[in-house]
């Protein structure tokens, strides 16, 4: 029996092709052949069409030793995936009186009446072998067959993702004869070059086979992926080794974290280690960035609530040292709330000039209010901001510096971070208009500031920059 080398994922569904559903089965199918040594060259998505799953399956049978599809699986006339499997290899389809009555008996537990459609469920060809689902009504089939020579397999997995992982790891991938090749991957985390700036550091590595190089931009700064292949993963890792220390060397400083480092953690766990807390002032992100701080805080439970490490009740005055890394967080866009805080009127008065000074006052003011450590304060598009200002350090002498990250975007309509002129107005700008965010960090010695221009790529988009900016900010605070 030869072993599987290359792999190829279907994923069936109209859904995907008009954008309502994002096709993470594909993804999550491909990774984890990828770590256990299969190629996968291709891969495609097509609506529910039988004639156009067959096509796609029939070039997908040409060229890779497995197929993979995904979802059609259903008892509607619109789940084509068992059909086109079953012309393409020109096999009759019979119900399996097997699964036909694990179908009813499922139904009947349910008190519910089994519809005719589901009959389809039970379909199976001569050469498939049944995958069993127990979390839904749809059995997968593993169809062994010869094309060109070669075996060949086909896999069919349910389309919910819940129902697809279960079949996929426990039901396909014991019974498929995978290569004993492991992949080795290391991934260097980097902020403050772009990704095009991180490309030309890494010259002609991002060519070779194996190991690769790669590059992804990601919402908390560029990786670079390492990865090699071999038939252990001691091997593997040996033979990543080199170009591992020749990448880490050309990245330097720039690297924050490797594999699955993850910021809001770092400065969680920063915090923890030190005994500090955090309050947190959004005005450019509304929420996100203490969204991330809580969701990586061990001690907040799912509801938010805070629970102790240690699972002992505590004195309630220690409470407030051991539970929960932000002590405090405010969404501000609006001079009351602001002034409320502690920022001083007359600097409030002085927008839309000296933005700076007014988040550096807020980073300042919530950390008070909050009786916290560290203050982070940011402001966007709610604060006026007409000059070219750039990063000011209004720390005391002797505060350690928050390291200089290039975030900025040449203002492409030649007026720089033009914003609207009311705090809480929305953007006036036209397409090119570029968002300046500030942000701020207040700590007992001092305050530093950063300013960040954005391209116009959405709220969205600026609202996690924003807050991944400000965490690797805080990340440096901590340092
Ligand atoms: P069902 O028995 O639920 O109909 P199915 O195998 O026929 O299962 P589909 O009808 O194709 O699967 O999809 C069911 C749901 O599964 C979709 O509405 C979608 O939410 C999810 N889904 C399908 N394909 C994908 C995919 N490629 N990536 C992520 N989710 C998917």
């Amino acid at each position: 029996m030869n072993s599987v080398r290359s792999a190829e994922v279907i994923a069936v569904g109209t859904e995907l092709l008009l954008g309502e559903v994002v096709d993470t089965n594909s993804a999550r199918v491909a990774a984890d052949l990828a770590e256990v040594g299969v190629d996968v060259y291709w891969s495609q998505r097509v609506g529910d069409n039988q004639a156009r799953i067959m096509a796609a399956l029939d070039a997908a049978l040409e060229r890779s030793d497995l197929v993979v599809l995904t979802g059609g699986l259903g008892p509607t006339d619109d789940d084509l995936t068992r059909e086109a499997i079953a012309a393409v290899l020109g096999e009759p389809q019979t119900v399996d009186p097997e699964i036909e009555a694990w179908l009813r008996r499922r139904f009947a537990a349910n008190d519910r009446h089994m519809p005719e459609s589901n009959l389809r469920q039970a379909h199976v060809i001569p050469s498939s072998e049944v995958l069993p689902n127990p979390v839904g009504t749809a059995p997968g089939w593993l169809v062994r067959l010869t094309r060109g020579g070669k075996e060949r397999y086909i896999v069919t997995l349910p389309g919910p993702p819940r129902e697809l992982e279960r079949m996929w790891h426990q039901e396909a991938l014991p019974r498929l004869p995978l290569p004993g090749s492991k992949l080795f991957v290391r991934t260097f985390k980097t902020i403050g070059i772009g990704e095009s700036l991180v490309a030309e550091t890494l010259g002609e590595l991002t060519d070779q086979a194996n190991p690769s190089v790669a590059t992804y931009a990601k919402a908390d700064g560029v990786h670079v992926r390492v990865a090699a292949k071999a038939d252990d993963l001691d091997r593997a890792a040996a033979l990543a080794q080199p170009t591992v220390e020749t990448v880490a060397a050309k990245l330097g400083d720039s690297v924050w974290g490797t594999d699955a480092d993850d910021l809001p953690r770092i400065v969680v766990s920063a915090l923890r280690e030190r005994g500090q807390r955090l309050a947190v002032a959004e005005g450019s992100t509304g929420g996100v960035l203490t969204g991330y701080l809580v969701g990586a805080d061990d001690s907040v439970d799912q509801l938010g609530r805070l629970t102790p490490l240690s699972g002992r009740p505590t004195a309630p005055d220690q409470a407030v040292r051991r539970f929960g890394a932000v002590s405090g967080s405010v969404i501000t866009c609006d001079l009351e709330t602001m002034r409320a805080l502690g920022v001083p009127l007359g600097l409030l008065q002085k927008l839309p000039y000296g933005a700076v000074e007014v988040v550096a006052a807020l980073a300042a003011a919530v950390r008070a209010f909050f009786k916290a450590d560290l203050g982070v304060a940011n402001l966007g598009p709610c604060v006026p901001v007409l000059a070219a200002s750039n990063d000011a350090s209004i720390a005391e002498p002797g505060v350690g510096k928050l390291t200089r990250m290039q975030a900025s975007v040449a203002p492409q309509s030649g007026r720089p971070g033009v914003l609207p002129a009311v705090p809480g107005a929305k953007p006036v700008g036209d397409d090119r208009t570029i968002t300046r965010v500030v942000i701020a960090i207040a700590t007992a010695s001092g305050t530093s500031v950063k300013t960040l221009d954005l391209p116009p790529l959405g709220g969205p988009w600026q609202r996690e920059r924003s807050a991944f900016t400000s965490l690797h900010l805080l990340r440096s605070a901590l340092r």
